[in-house]
């Protein structure tokens, strides 16, 4: 059963700053209150004319290479997904983010850069209920091997399964119906990680230039290279701390039990699509 709840904005303005995984430039982030039903929304200062995007307008496009996009064009905003999953966690509906740059700062690869400060700063109910979607029938999107479905339930959980051809991960499953204080024990400390086999291929080909040996674990067969797990199966954790970074794309929470087998950005964001085609454009 959904309880009424209050649409939430934060207290006062809190600000990041930090190198962006992809890119490797330093970007700043300021996020301020807004009103209700305004929603999450990203506008680029460093671009003349300052274009905007809002997250339940159907500007996402996940499913770039390695990292989530929202906005359309000159206003996008990629790797947005751990930010993502922090206000999600925090239930935070309504929040104006300014940024001078085309990525979120990396910070330690993890939610917790973002989780913290903004947990610390606070949020404020609106007095409008929060909007919620409810999965009322199951749905599955596949590609190559790899699945991600949905079933109705009273509650969003989480259930995920990885295989990696790496000693120090192979298979590795995790199950969770996350709340706040779960998410971040459980979840949000969890870091980015690649295989240490890939790492060089995604550099030539311009990706994780701001990636080092701390907000990305670089796995390969006897662990992540430089750095210990925070977690035995630190991996399994992020890739949970992924989708629900990308789910909440969609701008409200979803309701429902999600089974995720390998799946990643690109089919996470297949999904979300499916969701805003069906339950959320014009509603
Ligand atoms: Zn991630």
């Amino acid at each position: 059963m959904v309880t009424y709840m209050e649409q939430n904005t934060i207290k006062k303005e809190v600000r990041f700053r930090g190198k962006a995984l992809q890119t490797g430039r330093v970007v700043n982030a300021v996020c301020t209150p807004a009103g209700p039903d305004t929603g999450i929304v990203f506008k680029r200062t460093d671009l003349s004319d300052e274009p905007a995007a809002c997250l339940s307008d159907a500007v996402f496009s996940s499913g770039h290479a390695r990292r989530s996009t929202i906005g359309a064009g000159a206003a996008s905003v990629q790797t947005v997904e751990h930010f993502l999953a922090a206000l999600w966690a925090l239930e935070i509906d309504n929040m104006l983010v300014e940024i001078d740059g085309a990525e979120l700062p990396a910070l330690d690869g993890s939610a917790m850069g973002f989780y913290e400060p903004l947990k610390e700063t606070g949020t404020e109910p609106q007095g409008r209920p929060r909007r919620f979607i409810k999965i009322p029938e199951p749905e599955r999107v596949e590609e190559g091997g790899c699945s991600l479905s949905v079933f109705p339930d009273e509650a969003f959980s989480v259930s995920y399964l990885i295989d990696h051809d790496v000693a120090s991960i192979g298979r590795e499953v995790f199950s969770i119906r996350p709340d706040r204080d779960s998410f971040e024990k459980e979840i949000a400390p969890a870091r980015t990680y690649c295989l240490k086999r890939e790492a060089e291929a995604l550099l030539r080909a311009g990706l994780g230039q701001g990636a080092d040996l701390e907000n990305t674990l670089v796995m390969d067969d006897d662990g992540p290279v430089g750095t210990s797990l925070r977690f035995s199966n630190e991996p399994v954790r992020h890739k949970v701390l992924d989708l629900i970074g990308d789910l909440y794309m969609l701008g409200r929470p979803v309701i429902g039990r999600f089974v995720a087998e390998k799946s990643g950005h690109s089919l996470n964001g297949k999904m979300v699509k499916r969701i805003y085609e069906k339950y959320v454009a014009g509603r």
